[in-house]
């Protein structure tokens, strides 16, 4: 561009600004004074099906709903047979699938062909199911620490995962999902606890259709909840799980443990746009217990915007 261009857009831009700020601010996202207003980003909440109270899932959802619950998390088994049954139930309500939670046989990381076969085979059915039903993904973990036989935690063993996951994440986008790997704390699975331990993975894995997530519960083996989010970043969160840091009940039920300030922060700077889905026990009234956590939530994650 030459100078007397580049001056002649330079005025063109400054006339633009000199317009926009005539431009009630609601229309333009400007406050008053000219600064960039920040978005809120909401809080986008949402259950297992075991969280909300009640008989059948028309109850849970009511009752969900009545909250302001706006997303349901199932688990994974034998979810092919429900798809009809969950959108029927969710039909006209302003509740929809999050995530879903693993379900499948087997275990990708497994050194026998037919344990493998077995997840490969009933992961792309969950998949496929969680593709019908909108969700954001299928929660996975590559191995527990328990799993046998399994192959041996070394660089080629990194470089197998990465490899079969980039095969499951195109499966998975091909679909209209992903699927989500989840870090968990060092007792369950020792080689995948940190998000950022995930993030790397998803990364490597080279899909759009593979991602991490972050649970509440397993990054009490975080240096840093805020730090954590920020590792993975918006481009591999796809999932948040919650639960009380202390016995991993609901939120509020380990008192001051139950501080999530921190991580809502890294949320809102990434303008994360999923879900944080309850995956806990209940030590009490369910009813009672579950209201008093959404509302800690609220008045947390609106302690985060400030
Ligand atoms: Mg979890």
């Amino acid at each position: 561009m030459d100078r007397r261009l580049f001056l002649k857009t330079s005025a063109l831009g400054g006339a633009a600004v000199a317009a926009s700020s005539i431009i009630p601010a609601c229309a333009t996202g400007s406050s008053k004074n000219g600064k960039k207003k920040v978005e809120t980003v909401p809080l986008n909440l949402s259950f297992q099906e075991g969280i909300a109270p009640g008989e059948t899932l028309a109850e849970k959802l009511d009752f969900m709903e009545n909250l302001g619950v706006v997303g349901f998390e199932p688990g994974g088994r034998g979810l092919k047979g429900r798809v009809k049954e969950i959108q029927d139930a969710l039909k006209g309500r302003n509740i929809k699938v999050s995530a879903i939670c693993a379900g499948f046989d087997g275990f990708i990381l497994s050194e026998d062909p037919a344990i493998k076969n077995a997840f490969d085979t009933t992961m792309r059915e969950i998949v496929e199911a969680a593709g019908a039903l909108g969700s954001t993904g299928v929660i996975m973990v590559p191995a527990f620490n328990g799993q046998q036989p399994c192959k041996p935690h070394t660089m080629e063993t990194r470089d197998y995962l990465c490899e079969e996951l980039h095969k499951l994440g195109e499966f998975a986008k091909s679909c209209g999902t992903t699927v989500i790997l989840e870090p968990l704390n060092r007792k369950e699975c020792f080689y995948m606890r940190l998000v950022a331990d995930g993030a790397a993975i998803a990364r490597d894995a080279n899909s759009d259709g593979v991602k991490v997530m972050g649970d509440f519960w397993h990054m009490q083996e975080e240096t840093s909840d805020y730090g954590a989010f920020m590792s993975a970043g918006k481009k591999y969160l796809q999932h948040v799980h919650m639960a009380s840091r202390g016995n991993r009940r609901m939120p509020g039920e380990d008192g001051a443990l139950d501080n999530y300030v921190e991580g809502f922060k890294a949320l809102q700077q990434l303008g994360y746009d999923k879900y944080v889905s309850f995956e806990c026990g209940c030590g009490g009234d369910r009813a009672t217990l579950v209201t008093n956590a959404v509302n800690l939530l609220r008045a947390q994650w609106e302690e985060a915007q400030a």
